[in-house]
C-alpha cells in the first residue's frame, strides 16, 4: 500500500489542503456547503454524485442535529465510504472453468497491455500459470508491447498476424491454455472508439466463441479506465456496461492525476466492483482496491 499512497500523494495534498481550509481553519465559513461542492466538483466526483454527496450530507447534519465542522468532517467520510461500498454491491458470480479467462477492455490507450502486463505479475506471484492473448491485432504495437510483457513475466502469448480476427486469436488461445493447463488467460482487445459499433460487435463475438469454446463458462470483463481522463470516463462506462456488461473495473493512472473523485463517480452511479488501481508503468504498480484504506488515507 506504500507504493500507492506515494502515487496518490497529488490527490491527497489537493484535498488535504481544502479539507483543512474548510473543515480545520479558525475562519469561520459561512459557505460549508459550497465550499465542500466546489472541493468535490474540482476533485472529479462529477456534478451528480457531488449532488448526491451534499444531499446525504445535508440529510444527515440535521438527523445528528450538529454545527461542529469536525464532526460534519467524520459524516463526510462516512458518506464516501458509503459510496464505495455501493461498488460492492453489485459483484456478480461469474460461471468459470479452468482456465478462468479475463478479457481486457477498453478504449486506447487508457493503459489495457501495461495493465495485462501487471495483472500477469501479481497472479502469477500468487501461484497461478498464465497465458496471454494478443486480441488487439488492429495494432503492431499493442502486440509487440504484450510479447514484450511475456517475456518479462515468462509467459506464453498467443499472436496472430495484424488484421486477423481477434475471435480467431481467443479461439487459439483457448486451446493452448486447455492443451497447456493454464489457470488463467488474460486477453487483450481493441480501443479503437473512433467506430464504436465494429468495436462492440467485436467484442461481443470474442465472448460467445469464448462461451462456445471454454465449456460455456464465461470470461471475467475487466474495464480498464484512466483516471485522468476526467468525466469523459462515465461515457466510457456507460458504452461498454450498456453493450458488454462489466464485471469489474480498474483505474488506471492515479500517479498521473490530483483528482481521484472519479473512483467515487463510478461506485456511485455504477456500482460496479473496482478490483485494482494502477499507479505507474512498471509491472508491480498495481494494487488490490481497499476501500477503506483508500478514504482512510485521502481523509486522515
Ligand atoms: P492501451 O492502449 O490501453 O493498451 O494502453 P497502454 O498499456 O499502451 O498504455 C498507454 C500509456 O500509458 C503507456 O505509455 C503506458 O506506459 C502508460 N500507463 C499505463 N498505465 C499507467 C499508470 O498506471 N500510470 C502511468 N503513469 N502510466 C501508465
Amino acid at each position: 500500500f506504500q507504493s500507492l499512497q506515494f502515487s496518490l500523494k497529488k490527490t491527497k495534498n489537493y484535498l488535504e489542503k481544502k479539507i483543512k481550509k474548510i473543515f480545520f481553519s479558525n475562519q469561520e465559513n459561512n459557505h460549508l456547503f459550497e465550499s465542500i461542492e466546489e472541493m468535490l466538483l474540482l476533485s472529479d466526483f462529477g456534478v451528480n454524485t457531488t449532488a448526491n454527496i451534499i444531499k446525504s450530507l445535508k440529510k444527515e447534519i440535521h438527523k445528528n442535529n450538529t454545527a461542529d465542522k469536525s464532526e460534519i468532517f467524520l459524516i463526510l467520510k462516512k458518506i464516501l465510504l458509503n459510496i464505495l461500498n455501493k461498488s460492492s454491491e453489485k459483484k456478480t458470480k461469474i460461471n468459470q472453468k479452468k482456465p478462468k479467462i479475463i478479457l481486457i477492455v477498453g478504449v486506447n490507450g487508457v493503459g489495457k497491455t501495461t495493465t495485462i502486463g501487471k495483472l500477469a505479475y501479481k497472479l502469477k506471484k500468487s501461484g497461478n500459470s498464465i497465458m496471454l492473448a494478443a486480441g488487439d491485432t488492429f495494432r503492431a504495437a499493442a502486440v509487440d508491447q504484450l510479447q514484450i510483457f511475456g517475456k518479462k513475466n515468462k509467459v506464453p502469448v498467443i499472436y496472430n498476424r495484424i488484421g486477423t480476427d481477434p475471435s480467431a486469436v481467443i479461439y487459439d488461445s483457448i486451446q493452448a491454455a486447455k492443451a497447456k493447463k493454464i489457470d488463467v488467460l488474460i486477453a487483450d482487445t481493441a480501443g479503437r472508439l473512433h467506430n464504436k459499433q465494429h468495436l462492440m460487435e467485436e467484442l461481443k463475438k470474442i465472448i460467445r466463441i469464448i462461451k462456445k469454446y471454454n465449456l460455456s463458462s464465461s470470461p471475467e470483463i475487466t474495464l480498464v479506465i484512466d483516471a485522468c481522463s476526467g468525466q469523459n470516463t462515465l461515457q466510457q462506462v456507460k458504452l461498454f456496461n450498456n453493450t458488454i456488461n462489466v464485471n469489474n473495473i480498474i483505474v488506471t493512472k492515479l500517479d498521473g492525476t490530483a483528482k481521484g473523485g472519479i473512483i467515487f463517480a463510478i461506485s456511485d452511479q455504477f456500482s460496479i466492483p473496482i478490483n485494482y488501481l494502477g499507479f505507474g508503468e512498471k509491472i508491480y504498480d498495481l494494487q488490490e482496491f481497499n476501500k477503506q484504506k483508500f478514504i482512510e488515507f485521502l481523509f486522515e
